[in-house]
């Protein structure tokens, strides 16, 4: 049976002979720190009960507390939180936050609760994991289909189980109850600094660029105002109904109005299939939905001089052969979409400190924080001639090495 996580783990082997870390560091790599695997009883507005399986895995706290999102969607699996986990140890330790990696999700499709279930739902989650969370612990954040509005349940939910406050418990929550301004646009706005400054150099010139988004979420909507903001042409956006495309370019503004209003439509745009849009002639692809949507079977199809994994492991290990013997250079998701967890990051301090930032204070941290772990990625990636992946696993293994040998003994047994 194919394996995302065996898949995800596969992506480490090449880095490892750029990273320099001891056999402990690898031992410590091969298996999650733990897999929780609890079941939410929800009371339904019918009056029945109903039960959903819920996950929360920590990877890896080797660096600090384990930190990732929780996600609801009809699919969620442990395969699928496990290798999630795993992404995101690697994407803490490659921006240096001081987090490892977990996360957690729920198999559900919030689409078919009301909002009271899915409140009954969001703290149900947090009464099954309480004892496995907390500020110095474990610290969940939004993933996909959850926001500000389940965060702040979840957040009100664990207070009121510990009898204190805990804002830090928790990141991405509504800022009146100590959410960070930026938070909401954060992997967006990061997956922009990590474009703005390296298609230029991928792409010879600054545009203005082409580009298709695959997934109209949080994520894709923040980048595609983003790229729209700064003049270049969003020519196709995607969600899980409707493909759009528009040679002219999309209107971002409306056809994210039209979302929020229920259904995503664009003035001018012709309706594509979905594969059509991972298949079009443009500068960059923006996969920014689920993992595993660009696989062994259409990689061939993929035509764009650029790939920027908003999402979480778009790409298979095998696409990414095909993708690589295609000359189409991908950017890796460690990097391209650790904006949300770095702002969440200056949420938790925000939290700690009981000091509020400002938006311009968040917005230069981020873009500070990101242009120079994007920096320090290329310089890897021209020192060996390596793929940006493999350039990114291997920045990140370094100081995961560092970590578990400044506090490992097994040089006494040298
Ligand atoms: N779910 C987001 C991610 O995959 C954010 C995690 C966080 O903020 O902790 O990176």
């Amino acid at each position: 049976m194919s394996s995302t996580f065996t898949d995800a783990k596969g992506r480490l082997e090449p880095a490892i002979e750029y990273a320099d870390v001891s056999a402990d560091t690898l031992e410590r790599l091969r298996l999650p720190k733990s897999v929780l695997k609890v079941s939410i009883p929800v009371r339904m507005d019918d009056g029945s009960l109903k039960v959903f399986a819920g996950y929360r895995v920590r990877y890896d706290d080797t660096r600090g507390p384990t930190k990732g999102g929780i996600r609801f969607h009809p699919d969620v699996n442990a395969d699928e939180v496990q290798s999630l986990a795993f992404w995101m140890t690697f994407k803490c330790a490659a921006l240096d936050l001081p987090f490892g990696g977990g996360k957690g999700g729920v198999a559900v499709d919030p689409k078919e609760l009301s909002t009271h279930e899915l409140e009954r739902l969001s703290r149900g989650y947090i009464d099954a994991v309480a004892d496995f969370i907390g500020p110095n612990v474990d610290i969940p954040a939004p993933d996909v289909a959850t926001n500000q509005l389940v965060m702040g349940w979840m957040m009100d939910q664990y207070s009121t189980i510990t009898r204190r406050i805990e804002p830090g418990v928790i990141t991405g929550k509504p800022v009146a109850m100590g959410g960070s301004l930026g938070r909401d646009t954060a992997t967006g706005d990061g997956a922009w600094h990590v474009i703005r400054t390296l298609a230029p150099r991928l792409l010879d010139g600054d545009g203005p660029w082409t580009a298709a988004i695959q997934g109209f979420g949080n994520a894709g909507q923040a980048l595609a105002t983003q790229l729209h903001n700064a003049g270049h042409k969003v020519v196709a956006v995607s969600d899980s109904k409707t493909a759009l495309y528009n040679e002219e370019g999309i209107d971002v503004p409306a056809a994210r109005q039209a979302k929020a209003d229920g259904a995503l439509e664009a003035d001018g745009a012709k309706e594509i299939d979905a594969e059509e849009l991972l298949a079009l002639d443009v500068d960059l692809l923006c996969p920014s939905a689920l993992e595993n949507a660009i696989h062994e079977d259409n990689a061939g199809d993929v035509r764009a001089r650029t790939l920027w994994e908003v999402a979480n492991g778009p790409v298979t290990a095998a696409a990414d052969d095909v993708l690589i013997g295609n000359d189409v250079i991908v950017v890796p998701d460690i990097l391209v979409n650790a904006g949300g967890v770095t702002v969440s990051w200056f949420e938790w301090v925000q939290n700690r400190a009981g000091l509020p930032w400002s938006a311009d204070e968040v917005r230069e941290r981020l873009e500070e924080h990101m242009v120079e772990a994007t920096e320090a990625i290329w310089s890897l990636r021209d020192e060996h001639d390596i793929p940006l992946r493999t350039a990114a696993y291997a920045h990140a293994l370094r100081r995961i090495g560092e970590a578990v040998d400044a506090r490992g003994s097994a040089g006494d047994y040298k």
